[in-house]
């Protein structure tokens, strides 16, 4: 954060807005929009420019449209259209009649290159792609002027219309901006604003064979919205020139600005919708959804909430400078809205059998457990205690270390709302492994009662007569590298998936209130907050994804790691 943060409470863009608005005629409106290009799925960075551009709009009253930038039909597709408006609305955001595209502005844009030609400011050139590339020069070089720099408006106009009808295949011809190929800023040197490309588009159909670049049709589609703050990364920066030229050479009413903030970067993950487009079509993850994913639909499947998400976007901020949060920041911002709110339950992971010897046959006893311990008014169910009961396999160890206070051989240790039992007996298969515990619970000790022995340790349990099966889905980071796109070593980024970023057990047990649990997370008492996952669970089969842990074990690690690096 900077300093001026600090004092005012605001970022840089909105004492910005706030400073326009002070000298903005009455009435007016700051207006803003996310341009996604429906090309893939939105992830976590895409929050960051929602949050900004829409939290914008309803801090200051102004509208924000949602415009599919739709303009290279290769890529796009419907279906990830609709995605996007899923997951922006998810995450409780509106553009109510304001959705546009900038497939709207065709016509347009075709309309301000013709006055470009017409006022000698873009030209129609004939070299190739590559002999394009080779003239524009280099970062220490100035470009070379293409030999059709100097064709009359007349041969553009014809030339233009002519690429219009299809008369030219992709490639042939292009048109470009007449700027400066000298100019220090590449993006100066004669910029490409129309190729030729006969493909069909999702939305305009055959209608049109030549598509305008980016750069082009950014700022006109701004400027005809009457956007006033025109959002994006930084590396948009050096296009500012070209955004305020395109903007300079038309005459519009309204005057967008480009504002460059940096991109959210999150440790062990990757956010560019290309390397997670390769990890669904690779078979690397389930797909878009894949609860690893750092997508707005993965982390909805993953059981995180949309004001999660948000309270995550405002703590990192909005600023120009370029950093990497850890994960331990978003997973905290999940912890603290699922502490408040998650019913807590029991479940056992990793089930072992505990046969409690004393206990009178098939009797089934209730007791008492809280919903949520700080919150009364959430209430309290009963739960069955049975002769036999399942536990957590690593809360029993034979030979422990001096403070574990579990269970272990002639060790007492308190049921959760039940008993005290003590281990009598170990059970052991064949090969020597462990498979059932004989306890004897101290009628004497019932929680609640007034006999309070004390003991160390406190288990979660589950009966195992009246529990239910369940398939439980633990994740971690789906990299071992804090940065895995960004390798000094040149590894592909796909070297450094965690081979153990899943985790399926299929033999957990728990407690019979959740054979119907709905879609908000609940807290599994001592092993964190899970969540029904919404495509695999079905009636019978219970399928639970752990959505977080309920501690950071990562912080320590992510500090070493991200502090030698
Ligand atoms: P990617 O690099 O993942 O392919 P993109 O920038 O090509 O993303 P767009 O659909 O063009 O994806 O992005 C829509 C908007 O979201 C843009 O204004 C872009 O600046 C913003 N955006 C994209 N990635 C991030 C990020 N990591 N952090 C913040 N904003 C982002
Ligand atoms: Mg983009």
């Amino acid at each position: 954060m900077t300093d001026s943060t600090e004092s005012t409470g605001l970022d840089f863009i909105r004492q910005r807005i706030v400073s326009w608005l002070r000298t903005a005629p009455d009435g007016a409106q700051v207006v803003t929009r996310f341009p996604p290009e429906p090309n893939g799925f939105l992830h976590v960075g895409h929050a960051k420019a929602i949050c900004l551009n829409f939290g914008i709009s309803e801090e200051y009253g102004g509208p924000c449209f949602l415009r599919f930038d739709d303009t290279n039909p290769l890529k796009e597709d419907q279906a990830y259209a609709d995605a996007i408006m899923e997951d922006v609305r998810w995450l409780g955001f509106d553009w109510g009649e304001r959705l546009t595209h900038a497939s709207d502005y065709y016509q347009d844009f075709y309309d301000c290159a013709l006055q470009l030609i017409h006022t000698g400011k873009a030209y129609v050139d004939s070299l190739s792609p590559d002999e394009i590339r080779e003239f524009r020069g280099t970062l220490t070089e100035p470009g070379k002027e293409s030999p059709y720099r100097e064709r009359s408006v007349e041969e553009n106009l014809d030339l233009f219309t002519a690429m219009k009808r299809g008369d030219f295949a992709d490639g042939e011809l292009c048109l470009r901006a007449k700027i400066d190929m000298a100019s220090p800023n590449i993006n100066l040197r004669d910029p490409i604003l129309y190729r030729i490309r006969k493909a069909t588009h999702q939305r305009t159909g055959d209608e049109w064979c030549i598509y305008p670049m980016y750069d082009f049709a950014h700022p006109i589609s701004d400027a005809l919205e009457g956007v006033t703050h025109s959002l994006c990364t930084l590396e948009f920066e050096d296009h500012r020139p070209l955004y305020d030229w395109v903007i300079e050479q038309l005459d519009f009413t309204s005057r967008p600005r480009q504002i460059e903030f940096s991109r959210l970067n999150l440790a062990y993950t990757v956010t560019s919708k290309r390397k997670l487009a390769t990890l669904v079509d690779e078979g690397i993850v389930s797909g878009w959804d894949d609860p690893r994913m750092p997508t707005i639909a993965g982390m909805r499947r993953r059981g995180y909430t949309p004001g999660a998400i948000r309270d995550f976007c405002r703590r990192v901020g909005i600023t120009k400078k370029e950093n990497i949060i850890q994960m331990g920041v978003l997973e905290n911002s999940v912890r603290e809205d699922l502490g408040e709110v998650a019913p807590r339950v029991m479940a056992v992971l990793d089930p072992l059998k505990v046969t409690l010897t004393n206990w009178p046959g098939d009797k089934v006893e209730m007791v008492t457990a809280q919903n949520h311990p700080a919150k009364p008014e959430m209430g309290d169910r009963e739960l069955p205690l049975t002769r036999e009961i399942y536990v957590e396999r690593s809360d029993f160890m034979e030979e422990p270390p001096r403070k574990f206070f579990r269970l272990r051989p002639g060790g007492e240790v308190r049921l959760r709302y039940g008993y005290i039992i003590r281990c009598d007996e170990i059970v052991k298969d064949e090969s020597g492994n462990v498979i059932e515990l004989l306890c004897s619970f101290d009628p004497e000790t019932r929680s609640g009662s007034d006999n309070q022995r004390k003991v160390k340790g406190t288990i979660h349990w589950v009966s195992a007569t009246e529990s239910v099966p369940a398939e439980v889905r633990l994740y971690d980071r789906l990299f071992n590298v804090p940065r895995p796109d960004a390798d000094s070593s040149g590894k592909d980024f796909r070297e450094h998936l965690n081979p153990d970023s899943l985790t399926v057990l299929t033999g957990a047990r728990v407690e019979s209130s959740l054979t119907d649990a709905g879609p908000a997370a609940v807290q599994f008492e001592r092993t964190g907050y899970f969540v029904i996952d919404s495509k695999d669970s079905a009636p019978g089969k219970l399928v639970f994804n752990r959505v977080v842990t309920l501690r950071d074990s990562w912080a320590k690690l992510e500090k070493q790691q991200l502090g030698a690096g």
